[in-house]
């Protein structure tokens, strides 16, 4: 790659356009420079590692590409010589084809191989509407189509000479593949293949939306549909390039394919990789199967019962026939070879992929592949000792715990280049590619360090106060502290535990029992799956809470509340730059790793959360003295149980804040959700545990609170937790997925 080509076509053409003529005419430079790397990635013969996912949130990225091949200030420098300010490229949607964490994850995941050389590619569906578009109306969510295409999308290529037709129960679709490029640090590039569903109205519709409503027969027959299109689109072709170089025997495949199953969603491709072998290229079952569990690897993602996929059998079978059939006959396989290893029927039955009428995905996943991760320390102890214990004690060398971890490119680069500036001037600009260079920091520990590290988040927060009062109309203090909570909506998330302390502090302010309190602004941001209720009941809570306190004067210069509009990429990257508190108080066993845990400690944000996900791992490192823990533990959490939710109200603040759930404190015109949620916590036997941590929350929370006062002291906690993130790089993640997964090898690129 040649910077100064880029920049000199740039220069030739960029005048007077608006932001997307100019969007469209960097990417389509950019895209025109990196012919060859494509056709390299492509064509690269060594081992590869295919990335199964339904979800990859990537973001907007044009920036992010400009940044990671070294020529964003530049760009940023040329454009403006030409009278044109780059911050007109925000206008440009976030690609959103995902939900939260798990495909935001694995975005990242393509960040690091790309920057790494690791052969990994990504396979997926192009949603033609992603993630909804989050507006509220007075305080309720309203979700829109997110036409995320409007702009174009310059950074992909359609394949036609790619596609494929896939089949199933009462259809067929042809599936078309986008290339999209994926730039990492440096101009190295990967793929990410995203599969567009064509032909008639019902093949359409499979990549219509991103989690279509699944509470009829109908969405979930789509949503299974969904699942098998890309993921046999993604296995066909495996197939079809291995056996042209290699023919019908596939002893070798092993060695040229590992397929990553980011959570259960693309499990079919097992089952299709068994049918393709035995149709179509004449293997016996037992053939199949022995190949098949040499090339599939599982991640798991959630320990929730109800978020393990688990599908009706005959809807199985109405939806994929085939699949069906296989799934049944792996069941067999299984009861024999465990009934022959001695299992108790007890255990085969934990074990078996068919549970009554209903096919256990997750079961399916862990008798078929040679690993199986968990995305933290804790989650996977959880998934070794209780969700898979049986596996667990007959094949303890399945089991690997690869820690999530986050692209420093995107996450403190893109995002906070002031903080980025600072450290490399510090210790130069290997972190880029090397996270735990940040550990040499340590030595630069210095109370004009920390006057530096405070200054350059005040001038954060004033960009985000403006971008606030600009995008959601209400002003922000940025002398206050910025209070964050930013992740999906969840119950086990507990954003409800926030909103009651944030009452029951607005209470005692009120009633002047609290005094000393250091001006606070509650920033929340959060999407709620559109079916889901009670989430939404929160979001509105919040909102009624948000506009009581705002409107307060005797309070509203100590406390504010601000739910942010359409979180997402975009939005994340400026909240967890200017964010001095990173919420993470999901019950302890429960989150199982969480990555905006890693965003925000990157950022020089102190946690405020529980002994849980990959929290643990930021507290181990960074230092619970830098930090401000609370809440039970996640051995402590059965025994927490046993004591009924009202014996928590004996705080005549909490139990004003609970009571005015129901009590006309509030109004959520008419729906039925505060009285929802009032329920989930009293009646319901609060099942996330809200009100049992609470009191501890409030006390951790005043407690920062106070010690933010001391502007010196809290900063060296802040600069302790940005010197200890180097773990949590997404590099080291895909670094060990690699060395102890995939065995790729070789790397692009390189050699
Ligand atoms: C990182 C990220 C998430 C995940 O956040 P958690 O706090 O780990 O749940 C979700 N959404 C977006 C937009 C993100 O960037």
């Amino acid at each position: 790659m040649d910077k100064n080509e880029i920049l000199q076509k740039i220069r030739s053409t960029c005048k007077g356009k608006d932001a997307v003529a100019l969007y469209q005419e960097l990417a389509g430079v950019i895209q025109d420079t990196f012919t060859e790397e494509r056709t390299a990635a492509e064509k690269y013969e060594g081992k590869r590692a295919i990335y199964l996912s339904c979800e990859f949130l990537v973001g907007r990225t044009i920036l992010n590409n400009l940044l990671n091949l070294g020529i964003l200030d530049e760009v940023r420098t040329l454009l403006a010589e030409n009278g044109i300010d780059i911050n007109m490229l925000e206008e440009i949607e976030d690609c959103a084809l995902g939900n939260g964490g798990l495909g935001r994850l694995a975005a990242c995941y393509l960040d690091s191989a790309a920057t790494l050389g690791i052969p990994l590619y990504g396979n997926g569906i192009r949603y033609r509407y992603g993630l909804f578009k989050q507006e509220f109306v007075d305080g309720f969510q309203k979700e829109l189509p997110d036409d995320w295409q409007r702009f174009g999308d310059p950074f992909s290529v359609r394949r036609e000479d790619k596609a494929r037709k896939i089949v199933f129960g009462g259809g067929e679709a042809l599936a078309v593949p986008y290339d999209m490029t994926i730039f990492g640090y440096g101009g190295k590039v990967c793929l990410l293949r995203l599969w567009q569903a064509e032909g008639n109205h019902e093949a359409q519709k499979i990549s219509e939306y991103l989690y279509p409503d699944d509470s009829t027969d109908e969405g979930r027959i789509l949503r299974l549909r969904q699942e098998y299109f890309f993921s046999a689109a993604a296995i066909g072709e495996a197939v079809d390039c291995y056996t042209a170089r290699y023919g019908n025997n596939f002893k070798r495949f092993p060695d040229c394919y590992v397929f990553q199953l980011n959570d259960t969603h693309p499990v079919a491709a097992i089952l299709e990789f068994i049918r393709l072998l035995t149709e179509e290229y004449d293997q016996s079952f037992s053939a199949a199967c022995a190949i098949a569990r040499k090339c599939f690897a599982y991640t798991n993602h959630t320990v929730m019962p109800e978020a393990l996929e688990r599908w009706y059998v005959p809807l199985f079978y109405k939806a994929l026939p085939a699949l069906g059939a296989i799934a049944d006959k792996l069941d067999r396989v299984l009861q024999r070879e465990y009934r022959k290893k001695g299992l108790t029927t007890e255990e085969i039955d934990k074990v078996r992929i068919r549970q009554g009428n209903m096919f256990h995905m997750a079961n399916l996943a862990v008798y078929m592949c040679f690993s199986v991760n968990g995305v933290a320390k804790i989650h996977t102890d959880i998934i070794k000792n209780k969700l898979f214990d049986v596996t667990n004690r007959l094949c303890p060398q399945k089991f690997v715990n690869i820690t999530n971890g986050i692209t420093q490119r995107r996450w403190l680069g893109l995002a906070n280049p002031d903080l980025a500036a600072w450290i490399t001037e510090k210790i130069g600009d290997g972190w880029r590619t090397d996270l735990d260079r940040l550990s040499a920091l340590r030595e630069y520990a210095s109370p004009e360090a920390y006057r530096r590290l405070n200054e350059i988040k005040a001038a954060n927060k004033k960009k985000l106060a403006a971008f606030i009062l600009a995008k959601e109309g209400v002003a922000v203090d940025p002398e206050s502290i910025f209070d964050v909570q930013i992740k999906r909506l969840h119950e086990y998330k507990r954003q409800l535990m926030n909103a009651l302390s944030i009452l029951t502090i607005y209470y005692r302010l009120k009633d002047k029992s609290l005094m000393d309190f250091t001006p606070t602004t509650f920033l929340f941001g959060a999407k709620a799956a559109g079916s889901y209720f009670r989430a939404k009941a929160i979001i509105k809570f919040i909102h009624e809470i948000a506009a009581r306190i705002n409107a307060d004067p005797e309070v509203n210069h100590l406390i504010r509340v601000v739910f942010v509009t359409d979180y997402n990429v975009s939005y994340a990257e400026k909240l967890v730059a200017a964010a001095d508190i990173s919420e993470q108080i999901s019950l302890a066993g429960t989150e199982a790793s969480g990555t905006g845990n890693m965003k925000l400690a990157l950022n020089g944000a102190v946690t405020l959360g529980t002994m849980d996900g990959a929290t643990i791992e930021i507290i181990e490192r960074a230092g619970q003295e830098n930090n401000y823990i609370f809440g039970l533990k996640a051995s402590d959490v059965d025994k927490a149980r046993g004591i009924p939710p009202v014996a928590h109200l004996a705080d005549p603040y909490i139990a004003r804040a609970i009571a005015s759930l129901w009590d006309g404190s509030f109004s959520d015109g008419g729906t039925g959700y505060f009285k929802n949620i009032y329920d989930a916590l009293i009646s319901e036997g609060d099942r996330y545990l809200v009100l049992s941590d609470l009191e501890d929350y409030i006390r951790a929370k005043l407690l920062s609170n106070r010690e933010y006062k001391d502007r010196e002291s809290f900063a060296r906690k802040a600069f302790m937790n940005i010197a200890s993130a180097g773990y949590f790089s997404s590099d080291r993640s895909v670094k060990e997925y690699d060395e102890r997964i995939w065995h790729t090898k070789s790397y692009i690129g390189q050699n």
